[in-house]
């Protein structure tokens, strides 16, 4: 059982739709930048399970890296407040980056992010989204690789979170608190 008291799970995106889907864009990365220096840059904690598979579908050369920026911690609204916990290890000069999101929400911390790495001289950055929950978007972020788009529900599993529990759900689930559980 994952769920705890008075909190409900409902499959959103199953495990074999989300394995599907990260096959096709493990396959359009490979076709859009073979023979270029690329390097995956994981958001933690959410990102960690999408980038564990999506680097398995990809079949070209490629670094990882990891950045860790604050998120919502226990309240499922976001606070708007973006700080980089934990930056990069790697240099991004010349290389081509792609920042692998879990969800892109309000907008406001791949916003951040993209402006962060694009002046630190790569040669280009691109995002990939598992989720995109664009009705609550509040500045504008190009998504080049999209993974599928949700309606605005608060949603956990396959390593995204509520208070830290649920990302191991090998789906992608919708939340349910309290009375309506
Ligand atoms: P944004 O800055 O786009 O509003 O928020 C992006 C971050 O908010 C995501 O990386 C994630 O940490 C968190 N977030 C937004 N929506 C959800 C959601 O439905 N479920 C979970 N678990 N986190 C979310």
């Amino acid at each position: 059982m994952h769920e705890r008291p008075g909190e409900s799970v409902e499959v959103l995106v199953s495990a074999a739709a989300i394995q599907a889907r990260v096959a096709e864009l493990g396959q359009q990365i490979s076709q859009d930048f073979g023979g270029k220096p690329l390097l995956l840059v994981g958001i933690l904690r959410g990102a960690f399970v999408f980038l564990a598979d999506l680097i398995r579908a990809i079949d070209i050369p490629l670094a990882v890296d990891f950045m860790a920026i604050s998120s919502y911690g226990a309240s499922t609204r976001s606070s708007g407040v973006v700080r980089i916990l934990k930056d990069l290890d790697e240099q991004v000069h010349d290389k081509h980056l792609i920042v692998v999101e879990d969800i892109v929400d309000t907008g406001l911390t791949l916003n951040y992010i993209y402006h962060q790495l694009a002046n630190r001289g790569a040669a280009s950055v691109a995002i990939c989204t598992l989720l995109d929950k664009s009705a609550r978007r509040l500045v504008e972020v190009r998504l080049n690789y999209v993974g599928f788009h949700i309606p605005d529900q608060f949603v956990v599993g396959y390593g995204l979170d509520f208070d830290e529990c649920y990302r191991n759900l090998p789906d992608v689930c919708r939340l349910t608190r309290g009375e309506e559980a």
